[in-house]
């Protein structure tokens, strides 16, 4: 089932009726209690783009000053001496739980020593529900569960350093094309009018996309940013149903929502609708002086438009949070801009005049954070094929007569690994995707300078070295691959990224699964003449690789994802063994993009005016599908070798909840009283421009002009200024908590734990190496709706050595087990069966990928 019309969620619930929030809420009425309209108008809008050091920069105030919101999810964008770390789909890859908080800590603690009281990331939408999707890569791959388990992980981490985290883009934001208007007509779409409308049932909804969401605001998530995109015929940053109604009220997100960078189509319909803040305030083009808040916001609350309950609440939630992460205590200035590498530059650089400043400090933030980024890019290796268990590892005392290494994304590019805006091209050895979250290089490590350095490092006899970085020159090639006793390394890549820039011909999303630069031909140019080829894929996730996957002559294949500066170190590490390959695939590869269903590839070709995507594919997304169907993938979802082998035995489930599982939630917890702000609604006049004030052009003021005030008091004055509220307005506060609410992510009761699972993990092999265990759960027979074949619901990563064996634990919470109630009444609820307790007869089935080497066991009561 999907909506075409979304439904009105009114009005805006108010935030601090969380416990764990109520401290913040309680300090942060008394900050804003002192502030007056334009100042509160200050924290929820952006001065314009590139007005300050950010990409986003807050208006300031006296007690918060101006906040900083940079990019990205993978490290600090446009910023000099930082750490670009492995994209978000690398993280995934490693399915490690220590690498994803090592990560968003490091993370956090570079954002604060520049400065960055916000960070844009971690991106947790797109899910992946299209393979070929531009921003897959940012996220953590095409999972709920894994997306969430991650996004939690990492917030807490990034979070725990005081630094806001931001969950994005919410929500259905899973193609790039169509995303926004200017950007599809000037890639050849001239009669797209509105975004494209992402058209998603509810359940569908949460169970799938709004499933990582929940566990970022379960963590505690301090902003989350809505997406481009329309949901259902509404633009997600005015979408009442999704930011008051599911966000705000059932998962009872006490943050603030914040715009994508003009994701904001309206004034007082966007506050209404629960969005906090606008981004980067500009409306329709940066610079364009022109904003949808600002002093309009101001003005519609003078005028009595917009109650100003609802702007002391977008104040109290930005204030709230900002005191919850301990920024109101100290917290750094920002150091660093976004707009020059130089030292000194223009303090307002939209400005393009003005005056000149020391902009960067250069501040040193990385620490030792190059060791984590290059184990996670190691982590992140995911071993496909690995002949006879013998073509890898290197070994130093048995090796080639000569290893050759072919491909450009072996070696550097010509520019430089910044040689391109944003990353927005494919050259040289890929390591990010392009856009917003990709990260300036300090250096970059390719896998030629690595493997020649590991080779020609040691004493002694040397091995024959040679290469070629043309992937089209394929005489060559052939004839360097003939090479007597040689072992062949051929890298190839795909690459993706954020629609505001194109690469190849792929406009953001890409244009098909198919390697980049003739990929295919120069593995199968290698393959027919060398007889030890080993393939290397740098890749923003899954490639094609039926032309040469079979060939006896590939030995070994490795999908190395996005490993950014670290590539050639966390390469040559796994392919010598000194860290065992432990990677395995957050997504699945198919032998074809048909494979992946009718409903698998993005919507090319705008379908009207507004293009319409129907998700049609409900919950059958990546491994879902491909199990629903009986499609058997290249390599499925989970999938992952090692240099050794494991076994899994002795499942034991458990039920470890107290009394009867019941089917439905409980009643939900009562909510805590919000702080009463009581504000009066100033004058027009109380709120124009500070006397002698000198306006810089483009960059948006809280302020109304005097003559502007004027008009609003004429307005009032005559009575017979309206406004069109939305269908279904209404100011009444609610009380009780929509179906499924009740707590911070949910009802609590959903994260109640109601069995645990142990199994043992045996490594049978001879080599030391790493296993990751993953449950999947199957609903029993006669739930009486439709449920995906299997649904991951736990996974650990462990080390084991050989012969050695460990027990390992995971626990089954009440979401895990539940579906989503589709008329609505419900919420969340644990299917009954007939003949069975609630909970009873689920299949518990882990093993070392969605498909193979795994033992089942039963949920019991
Ligand atoms: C992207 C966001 C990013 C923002 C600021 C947008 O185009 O979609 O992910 O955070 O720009 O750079
Ligand atoms: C900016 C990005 C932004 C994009 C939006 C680019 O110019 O660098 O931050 O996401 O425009 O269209």
């Amino acid at each position: 089932k999907i909506e075409v019309k979304s439904r009105p969620y009114y009005p805006s619930p108010r935030g601090g009726w969380v416990p764990s929030w109520e401290d913040a809420y309680e300090q942060a009425a008394k900050l804003v209690r002192d502030m007056d309209v334009p100042e509160k108008v200050n924290l929820t809008t952006g001065v314009g783009w590139s007005m300050g050091p950010c990409v986003g920069n807050t208006g300031s105030t006296k007690r918060i000053g101006s906040l900083c919101l940079q990019d990205g999810p993978a490290g600090i964008r446009f910023a000099d001496d930082i750490t670009a770390f492995p994209a978000g789909v690398t993280v995934a890859a490693t399915w490690s739980k220590y690498h994803m908080y090592a990560r968003g800590k490091a993370l956090g603690a570079e954002a604060r020593a520049k400065g960055v009281n916000i960070i844009l990331g971690p991106c947790i939408g797109p899910l992946g529900r299209f393979p070929v999707g531009g921003r897959n890569w940012e996220g953590f791959g095409s999972d709920p569960y894994l997306q969430g388990v991650a996004a939690g992980i990492t917030i807490e981490a990034i979070q725990s350093e005081g630094v806001i985290a931001t969950a994005k883009h919410y929500i259905g934001n899973e193609q790039e094309r169509f995303r926004q208007v200017f950007e599809a007509r000037a890639q050849g779409w001239p009669n797209v009018t509105e975004s494209i409308s992402s058209n998603i049932g509810d359940r569908t909804l949460h169970e799938l996309y709004l499933w990582p969401f929940a566990e970022a605001v379960h963590a505690g998530v301090g902003a989350i940013m809505c997406s481009y995109n329309q949901v259902n015929n509404s633009y997600a940053c005015q979408n009442s149903y999704l930011l008051n109604g599911v966000l705000k009220d059932e998962l009872g997100f006490q943050g603030f929502v914040m715009s994508d960078w003009l994701a904001h189509h309206s004034g007082v319909a966007s506050a209404l609708a629960g969005m906090d803040m606008s981004m980067p305030g500009d409306a329709k083009f940066f610079l364009d002086g022109e904003t949808y808040w600002g002093s309009s916001l101001t003005e519609s609350v003078v005028n009595k438009t917009l109650p100003i309950e609802r702007l002391d609440d977008m104040a109290l939630r930005i204030a709230a949070t900002w005191i919850k992460m301990g920024q109101h205590k100290d917290f750094p200035e920002v150091s660093f801009s976004s707009w020059t590498k130089q030292q000194s530059g223009f303090v307002y650089q939209g400005t393009f005049s003005g005056p000149m400043d020391v902009v960067n400090d250069f501040v040193d933030v990385r620490q030792n954070h190059s060791v984590i980024a290059q184990e996670i890019a190691a982590e992140g290796i995911v071993l496909l094929k690995n002949f006879n268990n013998s073509a890898l590892p290197l070994n130093d005392k048995k090796l080639p007569r000569a290893i050759m290494i072919f491909g450009s994304d072996a070696g550097p590019s010509p520019n430089g690994p910044n040689g391109c805006t944003d990353r927005g091209c494919n050259q040289g050895t890929l390591g990010q995707g392009w856009g917003s979250g990709s990260v300036d290089y300090g250096y970059q490590i390719t896998p030629l300078e690595a493997i020649q350095a590991r080779l020609l490092n040691r004493r002694g006899k040397k091995p024959i070295v040679e290469y070629s970085l043309s992937d089209t020159e394929l005489d060559r090639t052939a004839r360097l691959a003939e090479t007597p006793g040689a072992k062949c390394f051929v890298f190839v890549s795909s690459d993706s990224g954020e629609a505001y820039l194109s690469a190849e011909g792929h406009l953001g999303d890409r244009s098909d699964l198919n390697l980049w630069h003739g990929g295919d031909n120069l593995i199968k140019t290698v393959a027919s003449k060398c007889n030890d080829t080993v393939v290397v894929i740098h890749s923003v996730g899954a490639v094609l690789m039926e032309e040469w996957i079979n060939n006896p002559n590939v030995t070994a294949v490795l999908m190395a994802h996005l490993p950014a500066s670290e590539s050639g170190s966390s390469l040559v590490n796994v392919l010598w063994g000194d860290v065992p390959p432990s990677g395995h695939l957050p997504y699945t590869i198919g032998k074809s993009l048909e494979d992946y269903g009718p409903y698998g590839d993005i919507l090319r070709e705008p379908n009207g005016p507004i293009p319409q995507d129907n998700f049609l594919d409900g919950l059958d997304v990546d491994y879902r599908y491909f199990d629903a169907n009986g499609i058997e993938p290249r390599f499925e979802f989970g999938f992952g070798l090692s240099y050794t082998e494991f076994e899994y035995g002795n499942l034991t489930v458990a039920k470890v909840y107290q009394g009867n599982i019941s089917s439905e939630l409980p009643p939900a917890p009562d909510k805590l009283t919000v702080p009463r702000m009581d504000t009066e609604i100033p004058t027009p006049q109380e709120v124009t421009f500070p006397d002698g004030f000198n306006r810089l052009r483009n960059y948006h003021y809280p302020w109304l002009t005097r003559s502007q005030a004027s008009a609003v008091e004429a307005e009032l004055k005559s009575g017979n200024k309206t406004y069109p509220y939305p269908e279904g307005w209404n100011a009444e506060p609610r009380t009780n908590s929509p179906p499924g609410g009740g707590g911070e992510g949910g009802h609590p009761a959903l994260y109640d734990v109601l069995f645990h699972v142990d199994i043992d993990v045996k490594n049978i092999g001879k080599k030391p190496g790493k296993t990751v265990p993953q449950l999947y759960i199957t609903f029993p027979d006669g739930v009486g709706v439709y449920t995906p074949l299997r649904q991951l619901r736990g996974f650990e990563k462990v080390g084991v050595g050989p012969g050695e064996s460990v027990t390992v634990g995971f626990d089954i919470r009440r979401k895990d087990l539940s579906v989503w109630d589709e008329s609505g009444d419900k919420g969340w609820y644990i299917p009954p069966v007939k003949g069975k307790a609630v909970g009873e007869g689920y299949t518990v089935w882990v093993g070392q990928s969605s498909r193979r080497g795994g033992i089942e066991g039963k949920t019991t009561d």
